[in-house]
């Protein structure tokens, strides 16, 4: 039996500029998502005032007073009641329960599929608690107390990082490889547990879905009310961008099982980088579009709705069909649709699929990922660049996100990874990247 430094050994290698990175990633990043929530409004995005006199705009953002009105106390409860719902449906709500992939200490975890019902559970008895109150204009409450909701976001993110941090040192448990390094910083912001799990809450598997798919939606329609509020109706782009981001949350949730094979379920520890990207940047920032499109409303024409669309499914079927095929061959490579594909036998066991899809590049998932990125922040327009953050954003995050598992498959599989990459050439983009 292997023992405990055997199972879980010492970090040796930092990530992320190690400890200054993770400096960095614990207070520039909620600083910057404090920046668009306060700095974008309806006077510009970012505001007008800060590119008249940006010595004047800060010194009257930065008192006192606003600091204190940063805390807002039914913010802060609304946050915490919204997180309270997913926790009592994950458990409520029936769902496929399904093994995950086997760890080091040769424990098989088992995870409840109930994302999707709970999606749609939350709609149904929100519609039903806002058909008793007869008005939609709670939902108002959001845009008007954005920045609350922001903070209350990250100080959750804070949190739930310090307690499963803190957690991480029972003696039973399984640390993430890259999250063991004793730096107490490094390891907060990159996760030291592999699994954290209350009882059978996994607090991981339930983060990767629900706060921050679920509340982005969640979000969006609020944004929605809100211009339907302020116009009466709700122009085309923002139908588009409801319609890109729903749809997107909506198949993530329902194919729930494909995100047991990912990096972050599989590989990372959790701790602030996967708990700030679910409580906060994914809802608070993906929703910069919608909340754009409040503040600055705006029709498109046909042609260039229709070719939005496009670009929006294209990308979604690159996205969509090749991870479904690395799942399906991983699965059981044997079955209908995948035994037909060609593969890399490894030393290590596993088969590297080498045809179709993966055999374009060795991420073309994220090409996919990455063109619907960019469709869904075209619908906002040329007149700020703000709202294509997150396609600007999420190219970089993909481009080092490669670079990242790129190297932890030339550890797990060595000289085949080399030479997968002498059949697979490129990297993300075929014959160019
Ligand atoms: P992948 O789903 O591409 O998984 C990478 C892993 O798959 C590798 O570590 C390796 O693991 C296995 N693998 C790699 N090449 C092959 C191959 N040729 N054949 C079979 N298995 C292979 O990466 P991610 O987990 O990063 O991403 C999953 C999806 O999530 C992507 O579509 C991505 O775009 C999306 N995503 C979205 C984000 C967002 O914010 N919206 C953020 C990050 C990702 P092993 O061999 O050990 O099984």
């Amino acid at each position: 039996m292997a023992t405990k430094d055997e199972l879980n050994p010492k970090t040796t290698e930092y990530e992320f500029l190690g400890p200054v990175g993770a400096f960095l990633f614990v207070t520039a990043l909620p600083l910057l998502v404090l920046f668009f929530s306060i700095c974008c409004n309806a006077t510009g995005y970012p505001s007008q005032s800060l590119f008249e006199d940006y010595k004047a705009y800060f010194s009257e953002l930065l008192t006192v007073e606003m600091a204190k009105s940063l805390i807002d106390p039914i913010a802060i409860a609304i946050y915490l009641a919204f997180i309270l719902i997913l926790v009592i449906y994950s458990f409520a709500l029936n769902g496929d329960v399904v093994p995950g992939t086997r760890l080091r200490n040769g424990k098989v975890l088992k995870y409840r599929m109930n994302g999707f019902r709970t999606f749609h559970n939350i709609f149904v008895f929100g519609g039903f608690l806002l058909y008793q109150y007869g008005s939609y204009e709670p939902l108002l409450f959001v845009y008007d107390h954005w920045v609350g909701i922001v903070v209350a976001s990250i100080l959750f993110s804070y949190l739930i990082s310090l307690f499963v941090y803190l957690r991480s040192f029972k003696p039973d448990a399984l640390l993430a490889l890259g999250g063991n390094s004793g730096n107490a910083l490094y390891d907060y912001m990159i996760g030291r547990e592999l699994n954290p799990r209350i009882g059978d809450f996994d607090i991981k598997f339930f983060t990767e879905l629900r706060p921050g798919l679920i509340g982005w939606v969640v979000l969006n329609v609020c944004f929605a009310v809100k211009q339907y509020h302020d116009l009466e109706r709700i122009t085309n782009s923002m139908g588009l961008v409801l319609f890109f981001h729903t749809f997107y949350v909506v198949d993530a949730l329902w194919n729930e099982e494909a995100c047991l094979t990912t990096m972050d379920v599989t590989t990372d520890g959790f701790g602030f980088m996967l708990a700030f990207g679910l409580y906060t940047w994914v809802p608070m920032l993906y929703t910069l579009q919608a909340r754009y499109l409040v503040d600055f409303p705006r029709d498109m024409s046909y042609v260039e709705l229709g070719l939005i669309l496009a670009l929006n499914f294209l990308g979604y079927f690159i996205f969509r069909s090749a991870n479904s095929q690395k799942n399906a061959f991983r699965s059981d490579p044997e079955s209908e649709s995948v035994k037909h594909l060609k593969y890399l036998k490894t030393e290590r066991g596993t088969k590297l699929i080498i045809s179709s899809w993966w055999g374009m590049s060795r991420h073309i998932n994220y090409l996919g990922d990455w063109l619907m990125a960019l469709s869904w922040c075209l619908p906002c327009g040329f007149g700020s660049v703000v709202p294509y953050f997150y396609a600007i954003y999420f190219g970089i995050l993909l481009i080092h996100r490669e670079r990242r598992d790129d190297h932890q498959c030339r550890i797990k599989y060595g000289k085949d990874w080399d030479k997968y990459c002498s059949i697979v050439k490129a990297r993300i983009i075929p014959g160019i990247y």
